[in-house]
């Protein structure tokens, strides 16, 4: 099995989907493994260091070694061109973001790919391992708060000086999911008093066991429903009521960090114009959601906008700011994932297993999940 690592090309983007250790885990499956040269440049990995575990650098990959690759390792998906010289079977694997992108749909399906959408694994406990969604919302939600804490105009925790006492800085985290709680750990080791709002039950001892406060949900007749582990859309009327009662905890926060999202949908919006006029001169706003249309009215990606002296950041990109342990992680879960399917060097996806019929797009260029392509 010929391996391909090849330098990302999306704007922004910092990490590599293979690090020299996983390299050296692919070879010792019976794989040649060709890595780009400088594919880890940007996240800590030297060419050398891909030579000593066993990697191939190769200084731009051209037609050929694009043509003989059975299996191409990927954070972002690679350009048209390059998927255009994949023969065919060859296994693309990564965070390929097919939501709707019916160009990439047209490519696997003329040039007979089969690819794996991380973004779809399953996530049971099997998939752990695997699971890049999880490795990655980790990193954003510890980020956001340390980038919220460098942009605001307060400290954190509570300090008591010689010249008076320092109140703790308090954050309001929207979702309670995996970005959403490493958010609450890291906002609580810097000190602030922390609270959180989710529509799953389940959330509120998760962040209570981490010493935030769960904000308590709006008595409505339909409660917000959770398929999956995943929650559910919730209705306008719970929405307006679920505003009305953030509005309170916004008025008194000096940040906020967002990262509610319903998957395969927009995000809610949980914070319009009138809740940040309600808010603070100087408070900060840390939108996850950005890229799924922001839980917060107004955030743009990569950019920080003046809104009523609230400085709302659009932060979509996160774990690209942490590239040696976003690719650490990453280049783990993908090889964690494909293991049990190389057999002497030889790769061979089984359709019948969970994972895999998962997050399998397309079988040799058969489409199996249509349904992703049109959203
Ligand atoms: P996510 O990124 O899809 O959503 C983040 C959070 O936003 C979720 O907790 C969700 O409930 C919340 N949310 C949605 N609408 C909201 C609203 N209106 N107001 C407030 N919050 C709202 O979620 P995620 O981080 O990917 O995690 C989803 C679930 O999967 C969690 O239960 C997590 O524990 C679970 N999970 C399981 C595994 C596994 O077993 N392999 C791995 C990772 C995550």
């Amino acid at each position: 099995t010929k391996i391909l690592i090849p330098s990302e090309t999306s704007s922004g983007e910092r990490r590599v989907s293979a690090t020299p250790e996983a390299v050296k885990k692919l070879k010792s499956l019976g794989c040649d493994v060709y890595i780009e040269s400088s594919a880890g440049k940007l996240s800590g990995f030297s060419d050398l260091s891909y030579e000593e575990s066993g990697g191939i650098i190769i200084n731009n990959f051209n037609q050929k070694i694009w043509s003989e690759a059975d299996l191409i390792f990927c954070v972002q998906t690679p350009s048209n061109d390059n998927l255009t010289k994949l023969k065919k079977g060859a296994v693309l694997l990564g965070l390929l973001n097919p939501y709707g992108n019916k160009e990439l749909l047209r490519i696997i399906n003329s040039n007979k790919i089969s690819a794996l959408s991380l973004e779809l694994l399953p996530r049971i406990s099997r998939a752990q391992s695997s699971d890049v969604l999880s490795s990655q919302a980790n990193i954003a939600g510890y980020k956001a708060v340390l980038l919220a804490a460098s942009e605001l105009d307060r400290y954190f925790p509570m300090l008591m000086t010689a010249a008076g006492t320092v109140q703790p800085a308090k954050v309001v985290v929207l979702g309670g999911g995996v970005a959403g709680l490493q958010a609450v750990a890291t906002a609580k080791r810097l000190g602030a008093i922390v609270f959180v709002s989710d529509i799953r039950p389940a959330v509120k001892e998760q962040v209570e066991s981490l010493g935030a406060r769960f904000i308590e949900l709006p008595e409505v007749e339909e409660k917000p429903g959770e398929a999956g582990g995943y929650a559910k859309a919730v209705t306008p009327e719970f929405l307006t009521k679920q505003k009305a009662t953030l509005t309170k905890y916004l008025s008194e926060a000096d940040v906020a960090i967002c990262t509610a999202q319903v998957l395969g949908k927009k995000a809610p919006v949980l914070i319009d114009l009138p809740m940040i006029e309600k808010m603070r001169p100087g408070a900060v706003v840390i939108d996850l959601a950005v890229s799924q249309g922001g839980n917060c009215e107004g955030t743009k990606s990569n950019e920080t906008i003046m809104k009523d002296g609230v400085k709302l950041i659009g932060a979509g990109e996160l774990p690209s700011s942490v590239p040696y342990d976003a690719s650490s992680l990453y280049a783990k879960n993908l090889t964690s994932l494909i293991t049990p399917f190389i057999k002497d060097g030889v790769i061979k996806l089984d359709k019948e297993d969970e994972l895999i019929s998962g997050c399998l797009l397309s079988d040799e260029g058969v489409v199996l999940q249509n349904k992703v392509f049109e959203n």
